[in-house]
């Protein structure tokens, strides 16, 4: 019988597992029959190497050559360490690591592996993820899958459940903080939303601690003892055995020696956690931010479960029942869990292809979906193309494998021409906060007489959520010949304003989404508008437009904002429904959102367009067609969109021109949107949308 393993590849530690005969996972332990692996390797020579607990041994005896925390580097090509004249990567490195866990476990298990599912942090990013597979494969371990650490975690959980629950898991390990939300559901485990703090763990606890610690030694005797590097390491190594004490005792005792003083002093329990409170702000912030991705309240969810050494502290405990209203789940090895669900994950792999069977997980569940945990996007320009900005074109959250086709405006010239695309990973418009993860060159892209071709670009995302780009053209539907290049030693250009390109530039399109909520559209004619305005989002070069989502029936939303980022959108037309039953904009139909639109568009160019939604009367429409004459006199484009109860001669009123007036039913708003989308994409904003051809 084929076996898969399950690999936790740790920056510290790593470990192995596989199903067991009673369908069980359980841990493999390796040639010196432990269950951890530190992830240590000492080079004898170049091409002799000892891997594990007594290579930290050679390092602890201060060995030099010894690679310890190369996971940290994984994906930088900048990154190399020198043993014995050669030059190692981390891939390398890993790959030595892996190699050796993978013969330990064949010997203790007798039997030869050649695959594995291998757990990655949340947080790492395509070339990361492509670099620990690429690890493997040098280590002669076909990777049936890449899945998240957290997600292996929950995995490991839900197996063990015989009832459907949504829990959401609460991830506190020494360096990042991680939430995962998951449903567990008939056969499947399905997460619906992830993200994390990766500036946060229990690190920032110890050193609060040293903190704490360093003021009282300079109050006694006027000097720093944090001035001093190696003075600072020793401190952080006692600070975090005093915060693992504090776990189990009320206090604790710490000395600082330093310039030939000695300060003695102790903490209690109590001031440890007032001194580190915020720490625990900040991950209910984060818990709260995945919450809302998800459309979850805290009420909505059946637990939530604790993983990641950190979580041991009392006060996170604690913490955690507050916030959520539930004492949290426990009952799982938080040190073993990862692995474990790994394990799970790769005997699913191996079931789903498996033509001899494979062994029952005892429980029921038969399949596993995860979704991104980063959003994707491009370099593009800001709506006055004074910056350049990362507009998000896939937001997390997304589940995987997938495929999205997103629409690019490019003006094209007598010659052929070429569309370069910087892939970035990250969530907000700052480039400075996200990765600029590749760079892609197009060419072939034929002249079209309109002068602006569409370039339909296609990302794709396997299980491992790695991602793969294509790119037609769509008036020639010819394929475009795509180099992925290596990028550029100098991205300073960034940081500069762009090129001013004006005259031949696509003009970028400004577009308020008005959506009536008022009572009557509760329940099926909201999630239509719903996946309608998605839909628009997802048709809309977002490189080039920026869209404001403007809710309204007795009151406008305040503060609507245009944005070029998808994520935001998505989140802005998902809370639709909780502003609906939360009556945020009121039930009745006593305003418009004209004038709120001519304020927000006021300060951009054309095009610009407001599209409005309704499906009932208003009360004052005598006040809604004279602002919306006011908007139109400026140049605005207002496209209104009835259906239900809606009346048609106020449509025709409001819109700015009769063919922008479309009385519809619910079914086709979906395709409505969209074709305007379509439209505003081809034409660069400046074709008449004729809906009602
Ligand atoms: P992990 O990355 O999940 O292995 O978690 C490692 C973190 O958990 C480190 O910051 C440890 O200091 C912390 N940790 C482990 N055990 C305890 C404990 N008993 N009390 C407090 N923190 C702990």
């Amino acid at each position: 019988m084929e076996t898969a393993i399950g690999i936790d590849l740790g920056t510290t530690f790593s470990a192995v597992s596989v199903i067991d005969e009673s369908g069980k996972p359980v841990i493999v332990k390796n040639a010196l029959g432990e269950s951890l692996t530190p992830s240590v390797i000492f080079f004898e020579s170049a091409n002799n190497t000892v891997v594990g607990s007594e290579a930290k041994e050679m390092q602890a005896f201060g060995e030099s050559n010894v690679a310890s925390f190369f996971k940290r580097n994984m994906g930088d090509v900048n990154f190399e360490l020198n043993f014995h004249g050669k030059s190692f990567s981390a891939t390398d490195l890993s790959a030595i690591l892996l190699k050796k866990l993978k013969d330990d476990a064949e010997t203790t298990l007798n039997r030869k592996i050649a695959k594995a599912v291998v757990t990655v942090p949340a947080y790492f990013n395509d070339l990361q993820k492509k670099a620990t597979i690429k690890a493997a494969e040098k280590a002669e371990l076909e990777v049936l899958r890449i899945i998240n650490e957290p997600t292996a975690a929950a995995i490991a959980f839900g197996v063990t459940q015989s009832k459907n629950q949504t829990i959401l898991v609460y991830d506190l390990g020494g360096g990042t903080f991680d939430v995962t939300i998951l449903k567990i559901e008939d056969s499947t485990i399905q997460v619906i939303a992830t993200g994390g703090d990766h500036e946060l763990g229990g690190k920032d606890w110890d050193n609060r601690l040293i903190g704490y610690f360093a003021a009282q030694f300079k109050n006694e005797f006027g000097e720093d003892p944090l001035d001093d590097a190696v003075s600072f390491n020793d401190l952080l190594v006692r600070a975090e055995n005093v915060k693992k004490q504090l776990s189990t005792s009320q206090t604790s005792k710490f000395y600082i020696v330093y310039d030939g003083n000695r300060g003695n002093y102790e903490i209690t329990r109590a001031k440890f956690e007032e001194i580190t409170q915020d720490l625990l702000q900040r991950t209910t912030s984060k818990a709260e931010e995945i919450l809302q991705e998800a459309n979850l309240t805290w009420e909505q969810l059946d637990g939530v479960l604790l993983v990641g050494g950190s979580t041991r502290m009392p006060m996170v405990i604690n913490w955690v029942e507050q916030m959520s209203g539930k004492p949290p789940i426990k009952g799982i090895n938080v040190d073993e869990a990862v692995c474990l669900g790994a394990a799970i994950q790769a005997n699913i792999e191996l079931s789903e292809s498996a033509s001899v069977p494979v062994f029952s997980l005892g429980g029921r569940i038969s399949k596993i979906e995860d979704v991104m945990s980063h959003s994707l996007g491009l370099i593009a320009e800001n709506s006055d193309r004074s910056r350049y900005i990362n507009s998000i074109i896939i937001p997390k959250n997304k589940k995987i494998p997938a495929s999205e086709v997103r629409p690019y405006q490019i003006r094209t010239g007598r010659q052929t021409q070429e569309l370069e695309i910087y892939l970035t990973q990250g969530e907000t418009e700052i480039i400075g906060e996200c990765k600029i993860i590749g760079k892609y060159v197009f060419s072939g892209i034929e002249y079209v007489s309109s002068g602006i071709s569409i370039i339909d670009i296609e990302y794709q995302y396997d299980e491992n959520g790695t991602v793969q780009i294509a790119a037609t053209q769509r008036e020639t539907g010819k394929k475009l010949s795509m180099e992925e290049v290596p990028l550029p030693a100098d991205m300073s250009w960034i940081d500069r304003a762009p090129e001013q390109i004006q005259e031949t530039a696509v003009p970028h399109i400004s577009v308020v989404i008005a959506v009536d909520l008022s009572g009557s559209m509760s329940g099926h004619p909201l999630a239509e508008a719903q996946k309608a305005a998605k839909g628009f989002v997802e048709k809309l070069d977002l490189s080039n437009a920026s869209v404001a989502l403007m809710p309204f029936a007795d009151r406008v939303e305040e503060n609507p904002e245009l944005t070029q980022n998808a994520k935001k959108l998505t989140n802005g037309i998902n809370q639709w429904s909780s502003m609906m039953d939360s009556g945020t904009v009121g039930w009745g139909n006593s305003t418009h959102p004209f004038d709120e639109s001519l304020k927000l568009l006021k300060k951009r160019d054309n095009p610009r367009f407001v599209i409005v939604l309704a499906d009932g009367v208003w009360s004052y429409q005598d006040r809604a067609i004279a602002s919306a004459k006011k908007c139109a006199a400026e140049g605005i484009e207002i496209i209104a969109i009835g259906f239900g109860g809606a009346d048609k001669k106020f449509l025709q009123a409001i819109a700015t021109s009769d063919e922008n007036a479309l009385f519809t039913n619910l079914e086709n708003l979906v395709s409505s949107f969209s074709k305007i989308a379509q439209v505003l994409t081809e034409t660069g904003g400046k074709g008449s949308i004729r809906l009602n051809q």
